[in-house]
Order: C-alpha cells, then sequence, then structure tokens
C-alpha cells in the first residue's frame, strides 16, 4: 500500500525501536530498523546519533526557514519562559508577545482591515479558518452557505476539516463519514472553480482554499493569472478566498505570506511552519475584517472555537525572534537569489533518464518527478532514491513519483550544488 513516506528499505533489521509511533509511516517498516535519530542541528546541517553530518534539504517538513540552531530564539524562548512561560488568550486574557505578533503579522498581511487568530499549527488553522467561513456565512443570513471547495494536490493538514477537503485521495479514506458539502476542483483552471460553484450553486459554497504555490501535493506553480481570476470568482460568487500559507509563507515565496507575487487580497490567510520556523509549534489565520465584523461588533456572535495553547506567550515570543532575523537579514530578498539558484542548479537533472520533469523556480521549493515507467521497469520507488541520497548525506522528501526539496532559505550555492549533485548520485545509483 501507499504511505506518505514511502517504506526505506533497509537491508537487515538491527533492533526493535521503542515505543515512539511514526505515523505518516508504515510502522512495519519502521520495527524492520533503526529510526534515523537526529542528534544535533545547525544552520542547514543535521548530525545522527554515529556523528555523521546531513544537509536538511527539507528544512525538517518545510518549516526550518531561518535554518536551524539559532540563539536569538532560544534566548527569547529562555527570556520568555522566565517572565511568563504560559498563559491561556482564553476569554479576555490576552499576553504582551501574542499581542505584539498579531500586530505585526497583521501590519504585513495581505488583507484589508486585517485580524489574528493564533494557534498551534497548520491543520488546527484550517479548521478554524473553515469553521469561521460557515460561521461568517451563517450570522450574515446565509446558512446555506456550507459547502468548501479546495484543489487537487491540496494538503491543508489532518485534522477534520482538513481532511475532508484534502486534494489528495488517498488520506481521506478508511475514516468514516468525514465533512460533509466538500469537492475538489483541478489545481490549474479558474474556470473549473466557476463550474463547480455554478454546479453546487452560489448560494451553498462558503469558501475555497488554495495553497499559493501547491507544496506536499508535488511543488506546482499556479498558471500565470490564476489567482487574480480566483479572487474575482469567489468575490462574483460571495465565495470566501482563503489562502493557505502554512509553507509558502515566510519568505519561502520572498514575501511574507506566499500570495502577495500573486497580486491576490484573500479573506483569509492561514499561516503556521514559516512563522515561527518551527523553533515551537504556532499556526494562525488572518482574518479579514469584512468577515470579523459580525464577530466583532454585533452581539451575540462569539465565535465558539478555540484551542487550549493558542496564543502561547513563549511560542509568539520565539515566533518575534524568527521575524527579526527574516527582516534582520533580509531573508526576503535573499530567498529569491536562492529560488533562482536552485531552478538552475535543478535544471541538470531534466534529462536524467529516471527523471519526467523538474518543477520549481517559484519559491525555494522545487520537486523532482521520476517517469513512472522507469520506476516500474527497474522495480524501485522513490523511497530508494530517497534512502541514497540520505546515505550520501542529503535529506530529501520522498511522496509516491516524486522528491520534494525545500531547504532552509540561508543555503548557500555550494551547499545548493552538493544537494544537487548528491541526488543526481542517488538517482545514478538506483537507475
Ligand atoms: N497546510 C499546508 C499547506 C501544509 O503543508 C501543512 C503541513 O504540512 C498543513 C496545512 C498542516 O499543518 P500542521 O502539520 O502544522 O497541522
Amino acid at each position: 500500500t501507499e504511505t506518505v513516506v514511502p517504506s526505506v528499505p533497509v537491508a537487515q533489521p538491527t533492533r526493535e525501536p521503542g515505543r515512539l509511533w511514526h505515523t505518516f509511516c508504515d510502522m512495519n517498516t519502521v520495527r524492520k530498523g533503526p529510526e534515523f535519530t537526529v542528534a544535533r542541528a545547525e544552520g542547514v546541517w543535521l548530525w545522527d546519533e554515529a556523528g555523521d553530518r546531513y544537509l536538511d534539504g527539507t528544512a525538517s517538513l518545510w518549516y526550518c526557514n531561518v535554518g536551524h540552531g539559532r540563539p536569538e530564539i532560544a534566548e527569547a524562548v529562555h527570556r520568555q519562559m522566565l517572565t511568563l512561560d504560559a498563559y491561556t488568550v482564553y476569554g479576555d486574557f490576552a499576553n504582551a508577545p501574542a499581542v505584539r505578533l498579531s500586530e505585526r503579522l497583521a501590519a504585513h498581511a495581505p488583507v484589508s482591515d486585517p485580524r489574528v487568530i493564533l494557534t498551534c499549527g497548520g491543520g488546527e488553522s484550517i479548521d478554524t479558518a473553515a469553521k469561521l467561513a460557515r460561521r461568517y456565512h451563517a450570522v450574515s443570513g446565509a446558512p446555506d452557505k456550507v459547502h468548501l471547495i479546495s484543489r487537487t494536490g491540496g494538503y491543508h493538514g489532518l485534522n477534520g476539516f482538513g481532511t475532508s477537503v484534502i486534494g489528495m485521495e488517498r488520506f481521506r479514506t478508511g475514516f468514516g463519514p468525514l465533512v460533509e458539502d466538500v469537492s475538489v476542483v483541478p489545481h490549474d483552471s479558474a474556470a473549473a472553480l466557476e463550474a463547480e460553484i455554478l454546479r453546487v450553486g452560489p448560494g451553498r459554497v462558503a469558501a475555497f482554499f488554495a495553497e499559493p504555490v501547491i507544496g506536499a501535493g508535488g511543488v506546482y506553480a499556479p498558471p500565470q493569472g490564476y489567482f487574480a481570476e480566483v479572487s474575482r470568482i469567489c468575490q462574483r460568487y460571495g465565495v470566501l478566498f482563503i489562502v493557505d500559507s502554512v509553507i509558502c509563507g515566510f519568505a519561502r515565496l520572498g514575501d511574507w505570506f506566499g500570495i502577495e507575487r500573486f497580486g491576490a487580497r484573500p479573506d483569509m490567510i492561514v499561516f503556521a511552519k514559516g512563522v515561527s520556523s518551527g523553533y515551537l509549534p504556532l499556526g494562525g489565520v488572518v482574518v479579514s475584517g469584512r468577515v470579523a465584523e459580525p464577530f466583532w461588533y454585533q452581539d451575540d456572535h462569539p465565535f465558539l472555537h478555540g484551542t487550549t495553547y493558542a496564543g502561547h506567550p513563549t511560542a509568539c515570543a520565539a515566533a518575534m525572534a524568527n521575524l527579526d532575523i527574516l527582516e534582520r537579514e533580509d531573508l526576503f530578498t535573499v530567498s529569491l537569489e536562492v529560488e533562482r539558484q536552485l531552478d538552475g542548479a535543478l535544471r541538470s537533472l531534466a534529462d536524467h533518464p529516471l527523471v519526467s520533469q523538474v518543477r520549481s523556480g517559484t519559491g525555494v521549493m522545487a520537486a523532482v518527478e521520476l517517469t513512472e515507467e522507469a520506476l516500474a521497469e527497474r522495480g524501485i520507488t522513490t523511497a530508494e532514491v530517497f534512502a541514497e541520497a540520505r546515505m550520501r548525506g542529503v535529506i530529501l522528501r520522498a511522496v509516491p513519483t516524486a522528491l520534494l526539496i525545500s531547504p532552509p532559505l540561508i543555503i548557500t550555492w555550494e551547499q545548493i550544488d552538493h544537494l544537487v549533485s548528491t541526488l543526481a548520485g542517488a538517482l545514478d545509483a538506483v537507475a
């Protein structure tokens, strides 16, 4: 069966792992081999327990934008822990880091009159945005507007709503009934979105979810003009346009929320990952004033939703220190140069007999798609390429037909060259 992280072949069983359950993965495979224990990290480098060094070609799971081991973030966390470790923002409680972070994100978000809801991660934020979209329509006199539309290849986390709207069928099956009134449209066609809104009925559609560049689904950038057209369509039919910037935000696409370069102004933006570079778990939703209005200014409309750790002051302090680094080192500009270098370096793989397509050049993210025929002929999977590359000291991400690349934004030209030539060596080794 297909798994998200394809099974890594291991020559000899060595020991039973302990009690840690690696979800996203076939534990039967993990059980047969030693786990890959990451012991230490600095910059773009990781070290395993044996002291061997690896290039982190995926910024962990797309999140470590500023690189590992930043003392400024560790110090900010330490200071905050000693001042106010944690306290809820339930009811009218607030804390300074949560307030400051919300102001800072609002100041940069391409959203009109923004408000910020804080959460602990991406999937939680998707659930927040989906519920808020449905509640917004309900309190605005359109309770039938509940239908949610997403895109093929779209990944929006695996909480309840995220699992329901995901554009990859394998994640949806086997869980019984999910959230109802959802559908998926091809990711490259604004006309298909409009047709779907008309099929469902504009009076029934609540929201459309889209990543600026599809990430986990295989790195697909939008066609020219796509998001401008999508914005117009959503406006025309009163459908809330929700951008999922969980991967694309915080300079991975060279701007704050990953949607700016496509010229769209969404009704909500979901963020996580790069907001704190993952030093502590954090996410949230930037909400336009129009959507916030009934909840902020009309009586009897609280948004009855939230989680225990939302607005966690220490996580917010980590995010503030992370954003300081992004701004001080101008990683917004740096990442555009890294995007260009990575794109250029990956072109050399386009002619490899195992490679069918290289998708790169929009953001510091790329996919090297392998030809299914070549894989089938040789009886191999992307997992073998992943394992070869890791043996050679480079961490990539394997999905069913591609290798994904999303390094920290501080990666140098030499390190990009090392990443790409190691991938080439891994491809040669399995070919
Ligand atoms: N949205 C996108 C685009 C993502 O890539 C992810 C995670 O990879 C999520 C949402 C879910 O975030 P989390 O894993 O923090 O729940």
